[in-house]
């Protein structure tokens, strides 16, 4: 079974691993499909993400299927799934008040724990998902990231007319501009490079504006997905008065205007990853509306054997979701 290995920061390689086997009872076995690479890979590839531990087998988004089960998964061979990478233990004091997203136990595929880029993966059966057959793989490996924005849209209400800003029109930012647009807000999205904003245009026809050209314009919610100091500090200074700013970009340190945020009664809420089942199932029921259309996140596809070229681009910070291809293995 072949999969990705990085050794340390910069270097990665495929690498043959031994299956593990026999399953325990509450294992599943999966082969891979599509594999998404986000930026938390780059990250870790990069030697930016502190608790990241060194070799990992990197990766965490996926869709595949299942191959194997142990005795006491009630799970068939062949349905198609897709799993939480971050695990939580259910009896931590967070878990029990219903944040499992921040179990005080979270380990993290791909970043502290080996992760999911290779042909085949054992998992406990409790972060797997079954999806229907019906969804298409291409929409499918995108339920981990999108899980992230239908948790983060539970924060402020949006809906049919509210203004919505979303600085940073990575994948996050993009998969928020779609469900903000499905759900009939009136999107602006904002970024610093001009040819990310043509892209989404062109993909959701929402209106678009230069991160240093934005002026008077306000909006109910913002959206930060960029994940930097001057993005959250734009966020702050284009929300409108009583309105809220959603931060999901991870910015070490901002400065804020405490007496606007105080005076304009505005709320900032922190929205990390997502609970598991229950922000993958409302994404699965996004998904398979065919209004729903996400197709443009994705940029392109690789077989896996050319994950170096995967890697470059997704490093250029240019495109959009890459995909990892395991149907071919790893020649
Ligand atoms: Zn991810
Ligand atoms: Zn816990």
């Amino acid at each position: 079974m072949w999969g990705l290995h990085l050794k340390n920061p910069g270097e990665l390689e495929l690498k043959e691993f031994p299956v593990e086997s026999p399953l325990k009872e509450n294992e599943v076995r999966i082969k891979l499909i599509y594999g998404g690479i986000c930026g938390s890979d780059i990250g870790v590839y990069k030697g930016k993400i502190g608790h990241a531990k060194y070799p990992v087998r990197p990766g965490h988004e996926l869709v595949g299927r299942v191959i194997e089960v142990g005795e006491k998964v009630d799970l068939k061979t062949g349905t198609k799934v897709v799993v939480t990478p971050n695990t939580f233990c259910g009896e931590c004091e967070n878990c029990q008040r219903g944040y499992r997203n921040i179990c005080s136990f979270k380990e993290s595929l791909g970043v502290n724990v080996d992760g999911i880029f290779s042909e085949e993966i054992t998992i406990s059966s409790k972060y797997v998902l079954p999806i229907p057959e019906e969804l298409q793989d291409e929409k499918a490996v995108l339920i981990e990231p999108f899980a992230v924005i239908t948790h983060a849209f539970e924060k402020a209400f949006i809906t049919k007319g509210t203004t919505v800003g979303v600085i940073g029109c990575g994948t996050e930012g993009m998969l928020s501009i779609a469900l903000a647009n499905f759900l009939g807000a009136k999107v602006t999205a904002i970024d610093i490079y001009q040819s990310k904003l043509e892209k989404v245009k062109a993909a959701f026809g929402v209106h678009t504006v230069l991160a240093h050209e934005v002026k008077d314009e306000k909006f109910d919610v913002v959206i930060e997905a960029a994940g930097v100091k001057q993005a959250v500090e734009q966020a702050v200074g284009v929300v409108k008065q009583g309105g809220s700013v959603i931060l999901i970009g991870l910015t070490p340190e901002a400065t804020l205007p405490i007496v606007q945020i105080v005076r304009n009664e505005i709320t900032i809420h922190g929205s990390i990853i997502y609970n598991f089942p229950e922000d993958f199932s409302k994404c699965v029921d996004y998904l398979l509306n065919d209004d729903f259309d996400v197709k443009p996140i994705i940029s392109n596809i690789f077989p896996l054997k050319e994950f170096k070229k995967a890697y470059i681009y997704a490093i250029s910070g240019q495109c959009g979701k890459i995909l990892l291809d395991f149907k071919g293995g790893h020649i």
